[in-house]
């Protein structure tokens, strides 16, 4: 007796929800499309897996119980995935990124190697704008950007559909424009996309040049006859208003022609100042992810990665090593492995734990990569040298409390910023001369005595590894 029919509550649940939901959230996620209906529930269907997983995460509950306040049946909402088709482009079947790559982010799943995409890179002409290495392959997906790449991976694969536009935001050097570039290179090969990849600020050059030599609409023609839009760093465009204004109407264009509209930002669209209304809310539709910086696990695995496709053998301590004292951001971990593997070449000899930490030390101990504070070093180095604390920071003067009180200085004076004036309100209100005297002791016995340098290098290994 199989004749239940949902429709008119899915329709009417909608409705609601649609009331109850942003403007921006509901046409973001409730794109889903009623199938069929069987007892007791209800099949809708969505563009991709990552889309569904997103949207029964955080919608099924809500969903559901909607359908039950207007029923009064317990209906359950299946979802079924149908890969809407782009208007214009012919379906291409592709087998390189399996769809459970994309379901499930995993960092071995981002370690995977896809030979078919790569090899086709390689056939393919190069695309000119966007860098070959930045792929997907290239990408490794930890905690701190899975949402965005599989998110990056959904569009690539259905361009113009889901998620658009879409704009991907974080700090400097996290992966925003490999991840763009990545998306573009992936529909380049497979979806015969026409793909525009420019920074802001080379559209507003280009954009100033074009309004000198009265070549406007053959600028606005290049740009609205792209299928996929990569705009890099729209911080860029706060105060230039022409600019804005003429992406304005490129945004319409392609909007409206279901073309893919990708940007990046180094912040939340919120904090971009000087930027007119209409675009800001242009920014703000569609999806908007964000990139954290890598957590210890991922920065091992990006710079495992990087040493592989170096093709450099550089021991798993020292991989160690850097990841734990880099933790600002991917673009210094790599010049950090650049800066050993040029050693390395240079010297003719292979990197050790120790030529690692002579040659990283300064980059290590820079403010930016550690939070140290005055009293984690002291702790670490009255431990170490079996004192207590208070006697470290203390008035006493034997040799045993003030050699360890000196090396403590040292230490400060080399992995923070506090001022030698600081430093002596911190060790118990002694003169700025105090510290400098100690320091200066430090460095003299630093000359007489090479087993010197290895403690302290053991101390702040220590101290950087105390909070974590
Ligand atoms: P942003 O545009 O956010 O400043 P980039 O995309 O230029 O950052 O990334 C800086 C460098 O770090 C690039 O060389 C990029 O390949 C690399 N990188 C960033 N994130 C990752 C990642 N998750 N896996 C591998 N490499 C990464
Ligand atoms: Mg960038």
């Amino acid at each position: 007796m199989g004749n239940w029919d949902y429709e008119i509550f899915w329709k009417e649940s909608l409705n609601q929800l649609k009331a109850e939901l942003s403007e921006q959230e509901f046409a973001m996620w409730f794109n889903m499309a009623y199938e069929t209906s069987g007892e007791l529930s209800l099949v809708v269907s969505v563009p991709s897996a990552f889309y569904r997983d997103q949207v029964k995460q955080r919608y099924q509950e809500r969903i559901e119980h909607t359908l039950f306040e207007l029923s009064g049946q317990h209906i359950q909402v299946e979802f079924e995935i149908k890969q809407r088709k782009h208007p214009d482009h012919k379906e291409i079947v592709s087998s390189h990124v399996s769809p459970a790559s994309i379901d499930r982010p995993t960092q071995s799943s981002s370690h995977k190697k896809t030979e078919g995409t790569v090899q086709q890179i390689k056939d393919r002409e190069d695309h000119g704008q966007l860098r070959r290495d930045y792929t997907f392959e290239n990408f490794v997906i930890g905690e701190n950007n899975s949402f965005a790449a599989n998110a990056a991976i959904a569009i690539a694969k259905n361009p113009g559909t889901a998620y658009n536009p879409c704009l991907i935001y974080g700090g400097v050097g996290l992966g925003k424009t490999h991840l763009m570039q990545a998306i573009g290179n992936l529909a380049w090969v497979e979806k015969g996309c026409k793909i525009i990849y420019i920074t802001a600020e080379n559209f507003t050059n280009e954009f100033v040049e074009a309004i000198k030599n009265s070549t406007t609409q053959k600028f606005k023609n290049k740009y609205r006859n792209a299928d996929m839009l990569l705009i890099d760093d729209i911080h860029f465009l706060q105060k230039k208003n022409e600019t804005q204004e003429e992406l304005f109407h490129t945004f319409n264009a392609l909007y409206d022609a279901n073309k893919q509209i990708i940007f990046t930002c180094d912040r939340p669209v919120s904090e971009l100042k000087n930027l007119s209304e209409r675009l800001r809310s242009r920014f703000e539709r569609g999806l908007n992810v964000d990139l954290q910086p890598p957590s210890y696990e991922t920065r091992c695995a990006i710079l495992s990665k990087k040493v592989e496709a170096r093709k450099v053998h550089i021991p798993a301590d020292v991989i160690n090593l850097v990841a734990k004292n880099i933790s600002s951001n991917v673009r210094d971990l790599e010049a950090s492995l650049t800066k050993l593997i040029a050693y390395a070449e240079l010297t003719k000899k292979p990197v050790t734990l120790e030529t690692a930490q002579q040659q990283l030390r300064d980059t290590f101990g820079s403010p930016k990569q550690n939070n140290v504070t005055i009293e984690t070093i002291q702790k670490v180095v009255a431990e170490y040298f079996s004192l207590s604390y208070t006697d470290l920071k203390g008035k006493k003067r034997t040799k045993a409390v003030s050699f360890p009180r000196q090396i403590a200085m040292y230490i400060a004076r080399e992995i923070t910023e506090y001022s030698t004036t600081e430093l002596g309100m911190e060790f118990g209100g002694r003169d700025h001369t105090t510290v400098m005297h100690g320091c200066q002791k430090i460095e003299e016995r630093l000359k007489m005595e090479p087993s010197l340098e290895t403690t302290i290098l053991k101390l702040e290994k220590l101290i950087k590894d105390y909070n974590s």
